[in-house]
């Protein structure tokens, strides 16, 4: 075993949401102020000499300007230090037809930007899962007000991980979701690695609705995908029968955070049993395949599910990733839109659209080969790191593959003939 430290970032929810969102919100707002107040000032030097202001140099601009005050001078930083970013790889585009970047309004509102504190910025109290956030001096009002704000945090993670486990936090991070605030915790992490890794690459079809597919070349595994959709439907049900005239119901706002801890638990378990099965057949890589809008998810979209589909694809990409780089094994992300993992035949090579028959069996007209469809595109998807082994695919693996699945009564995946139906 090897030691190494790798970077991580945790989620935690706010359990004292109620009385510090006014204080968060505040910070957002002003954040999205300070990023208009750099952008107006880059647009003038421009304009006056030509020169796109870099992050340092906007810093020392700003540095006395009133809205700097309004957030813990590290966090005004940062914000700063995004927007040069963001200019920064918008010329690297040397796209003409590319917008800059914009201004961040909402009508005549600002919306929440998402606030960072660095280590002068926030304390972290690991025992009683607390932290102290640093207000900016403008939002102390007032000598008896506290001058930070205190979140109690629950971290989102099924490892039973804590911060207290993590070697040092290096930024705190208020992100708003859309209807609340969470907090991201970046982190250096010690991890045990294997020092050598598995021979063998795994090829993985991310299907989030339907099923995921994993091939290792001379076996198979299917996880179908149905906990998180039959999950979906269920409490998408729940929100409308409770939306009151007055917004969303207590009951609404209960069944969608419901909804939202089943579907990362749903995904934390998918990812770690999936890299566990990896692990033991001495998987040294994991290929998946990568893409925007890979597939004409139809059932996905006919339920106006996209955001959610493409959330939890990321979701999941990202726990395979850190999950693997635990247990020493690499993740690469191939491109499956110009690869047509999906089209091509992982016998004979045979590209031909006719070959996708209906109901997810893939049929070649080269070779006779009749396959599920999704375990067609996983080896694929392998065989773009790791090209043949001796293996003979035509028979065997791609026609029974184990399947495994989610067992609603422990929360966990296992094999199809232990879990209760
Ligand atoms: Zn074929």
């Amino acid at each position: 075993m090897s030691n190494r430290v790798v970077t991580r970032t945790f989620k935690a929810s706010i359990r004292n949401h109620s009385q510090v969102c006014d204080d968060l919100d505040s910070h957002g707002f002003a954040a999205s102020k300070l990023w208009n107040v750099g952008r107006w000032t880059v647009q003038r030097v421009w304009d006056a000499i030509g020169h796109i202001p870099d992050a340092d140099e906007l810093c020392s601009y700003l540095k006395r300007h009133d809205r700097y005050g309004d957030l813990h001078s590290q966090s005004s930083q940062r914000v700063l230090q995004e927007l040069g970013e963001a200019f920064k790889s918008w010329y690297k585009q040397d796209d003409p037809d590319a917008n800059p970047p914009g201004y961040r309004k909402y009508g005549d509102e600002h919306p929440r930007s998402t606030v960072t504190w660095k280590n002068q910025g926030f304390r972290l109290d690991t025992q009683y899962n607390r932290v102290r956030l640093s207000k900016g001096t403008n939002m102390k009002v007032s000598r008896y007000a506290a001058d930070y704000i205190l979140c109690e945090y629950t971290l989102q993670t099924d490892d039973d991980q804590t911060l207290a486990d993590v070697e040092n936090v290096q930024t705190v991070r208020a992100v708003w979701g859309g209807e609340h605030w969470e907090l991201h915790f970046v982190c250096k992490l010690r991890v045990e690695a294997p020092e050598t890794s598995g021979e063998k690459t795994a090829g993985v079809d991310l299907g989030i609705c339907n099923t995921l597919a994993v091939s290792v070349g001379d076996e198979t595994l299917l996880y179908p995908g149905n906990a998180l959709k039959e999950d979906a439907h269920y409490f998408r049900q729940e929100e409308y029968e409770t939306e009151g005239d007055n917004g969303p119901s207590d009951h609404a706002l209960w069944a969608r955070q419901k909804k939202s801890r089943r579907q990362a638990h749903f995904l934390h378990a998918l990812s770690k049993d999936i890299v566990e099965q990896c692990a033991e057949r001495d998987v040294g890589t994991i290929a998946v395949g990568h893409a925007k809008h890979i597939r004409e998810d139809v059932e996905w979209g006919r339920h106006g599910n996209k955001r959610l589909h493409d959330w939890a694809f990321e979701t999941l990409l990202s726990h395979i990733e850190y999950k693997a780089e635990d247990r020493g094994i690499a993740v690469e992300r191939v491109d499956e839109a110009t690869l047509k993992t999906s089209k091509t035949c992982c016998v004979c090579g045979l590209e031909a659209s006719t070959n996708r028959v209906e109901r997810g069996l893939y049929v070649c007209e080269g070779c006779g080969l009749v396959a599920n469809s999704d375990l067609n595109a996983a080896e694929n998807m392998r065989k773009t790191v790791t090209p043949n082994p001796s293996a003979d695919r035509s028979n065997g693996c791609l026609a029974q593959p184990s399947v495994r699945l989610f067992d609603k009564s422990t929360g966990r995946i296992v094999p199809q003939e232990q879990a209760v139906p």
